[in-house]
């Protein structure tokens, strides 16, 4: 049937074709159009009609390649043919770029003619264009965050400056550049290269040899020099002759750099605290592979990652030499103090037996000038033990904590040191009660116990004034411990666990002195002897700190 589904349309470019429902063409959405084997076309539906925006009468008799866009006429008119001549069906995309838009065109022949079926495809085309779009950026994403894991990898590393960077730039050869460099800026205004990668070594070989003959400068009007002297990323996504003639400084290094064969670059300055620590450069010499500004981000990321590495390096390395010098000071210092100090005691106490026989004597003055003997020596007794402090930090850091371990009884010897303080802990007035009455022998070394014994009272007494202070010592199968329990300023509990560091101080330098070292001593000894120290303190109700040593000694 023909005529009658027809109606709408010009019945007289319709051909009757022998059978054929065309009607059915009429109706569809896709365009349709059959030909004659030779290409004349007999016939075109209204979708074809209102794709062209021309009415049929100008279409038909005419060869079906010559009505279409020149874009499309030689595949089609190839396929029509092979079509025509061997009945194979076709089918095949065209891309109609001016307008965007995508079609699908198949082809058969049936009853000696050749029919052409239109569908456009535009819409799934941009769908799937969006959704490879998406499914890049989610993979390119997956990739850089791997990439920038496995780079924090490196940058944390406890390398070397230069030996961190030459990994790092091994590292994004190849996923993200075909090369990469690292350079930094020199005071004499010259450019030093520390690092270089490529995937193609030779080269790495060639560019030395083009920086050889073409230094680096932080002068230069572009490239790397700049990025180094502005700290402002530069992104070439594809080098065209002219960005070669900018970067050039005469044609001999405008050719040189062209023989280098770089294609597009990035090169990212490494910031921290608003100084340019370097530049890190990424480029490309394959033609076609170009970056986007999704590269331009992740070298900026790693660039941020590594300048912030270097900075926490350099500042590590200077706070580390910084450290040295203040403990060889503290080395040299004390030593120098500890002798004129030595010698000074001994004469302040042949002083004060030279004066005994005075005393009492009733002789003008003898009194007091005793006084002042004993304020003096008590001065120079507290000036020796900081003394001592600082020696003992020098010898522990230098490691040279030696133990002299005896059988000792840690209660007899806590019975024999408490009346050393008798007169400390009046002027403080302090009430000791001391509970050591059971033995707790072990083999620990004898001076080294005082000195816990002395640290832990000598604080009791200081942060614990006008309060009683309980000494007491125990032992059992394995342990002897002694603890110091006073009643005193006590410790925050977040405060606690910077105690036994070194040159710690929790409590007012105005109202208590010190140096913040007696805790610190005392926690290398007992660690020495394998023992623990454990403290327990209130903020308002005093601290009890326990000592505990091992019994015999482990090893
Ligand atoms: P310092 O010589 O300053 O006393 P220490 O290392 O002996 O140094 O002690 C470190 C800090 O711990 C002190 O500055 C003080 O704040 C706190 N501290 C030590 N012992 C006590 C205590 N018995 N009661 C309260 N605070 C204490």
């Amino acid at each position: 049937m023909t005529g009658q589904g027809l109606a709408s349309s010009n019945d007289a470019c319709v051909p009757d074709a022998e059978g054929l429902d065309t009607v059915l063409w009429e109706q569809l959405p896709e365009s349709v159009a059959f030909c004659a084997a030779d290409g004349v076309c007999l016939y075109v539906n209204p979708a074809l009609e209102r794709g062209f925006g021309r009415p049929r009468g100008e279409l038909l008799g005419r060869l079906l390649w010559d009505v279409f866009p020149e874009s499309l006429k030689p595949q089609l008119q190839e396929r029509f043919l092979r079509v025509a001549a061997t009945g194979e069906s076709a089918e095949f995309e065209w891309h109609f770029a001016p307008r965007e838009r995508w079609f699908v065109k198949r082809l058969f022949r049936s009853h000696g003619r050749v029919y052409v079926i239109s569908r456009e495809i535009t819409g799934e085309k941009k769908q799937e264009a969006i959704l490879r779009g998406l499914y890049d950026e989610t993979r390119r994403a997956q990739r850089h965050a791997a990439f920038l894991a496995q780079a924090s990898e490196v940058l944390a590393s406890s390398l070397e400056h230069d030996e961190i960077l030459q990994r790092l730039t091994n590292l994004a050869v190849p996923p993200l550049a075909d090369g990469c460099c690292v350079d930094v800026p020199m005071l004499d205004g010259r450019v030093r290269r520390v690092a270089m990668a490529h995937i193609r070594p030779e080269v790495v070989a060639r560019t030395r040899v083009f920086h050889e003959r073409h230094p680096l400068r932080l002068d230069d009007a572009a490239g790397i020099g700049k990025v180094l002297r502005t700290g402002v990323t530069e992104f070439v996504s594809e080098l065209r002759p002219e960005h070669v003639s900018q970067l050039a400084r005469d044609a001999d290094h405008g050719l040189a750099m062209s023989e280098l064969g770089v294609t597009a670059y990035i090169s990212v300055p490494l910031m921290t605290r608003g100084q340019v620590l370097g530049a890190l450069t990424l480029v490309n010499t394959t033609p076609g592979r170009r970056y986007t500004q999704a590269d331009v981000r992740l070298a900026e990321d790693l660039a941020r990652r590594a300048a912030s590495s270097l900075d926490n390096g350099r500042l590590y390395t200077e706070a580390q030499e910084a450290v040295r010098a203040r403990d060889s000071f503290l080395s040299v210092a004390s030593h120098e103090l500890n002798t004129p100090l030595t010698s000074l005691t001994l004469n302040v106490q042949a002083l004060r037996k030279q004066l005994e026989p005075w005393h009492d004597s009733g002789v003008p003055g003898a009194d007091s000038t005793t006084a002042k003997v004993v304020a003096v020596q008590r001065q120079l007794s507290r000036l020796s033990s900081l003394v001592r402090e600082l020696l003992d930090v020098s010898r522990i850091t230098a490691g040279r904590l030696r133990l002299e371990r005896e059988d000792l009884d840690l209660a007899a010897l806590t019975r024999e040191m408490v009346p050393r303080f008798a007169e400390e802990l009046a002027r403080a007035g302090c009430a000791l009660r001391l509970e050591a009455s059971e033995p707790a022998p072990g083999h620990w070394d004898r001076l080294r116990v005082e000195q816990v014994l002395q640290n832990l009272l000598s604080n009791a007494i200081k942060y614990g004034r006008g309060r009683p202070i309980d000494v007491r010592v125990g032992a059992d199968e394995t342990r002897a411990w002694l603890s110091v329990t006073d009643e005193g300023v006590g410790i925050a509990p977040e405060a606690q666990h910077r105690l036994f560091q070194r040159f710690e101080r929790l409590a007012s330098e105005r109202h208590y002195g010190g140096l913040g070292l007696g805790l610190w001593i005392v926690k290398q000894i007992v660690d020495a002897m394998d023992g623990r120290i454990l403290v327990r303190s209130a903020p308002g109700k005093g601290s009890t700190f326990t000592v505990e040593l091992p019994r015999p000694p482990r090893g």
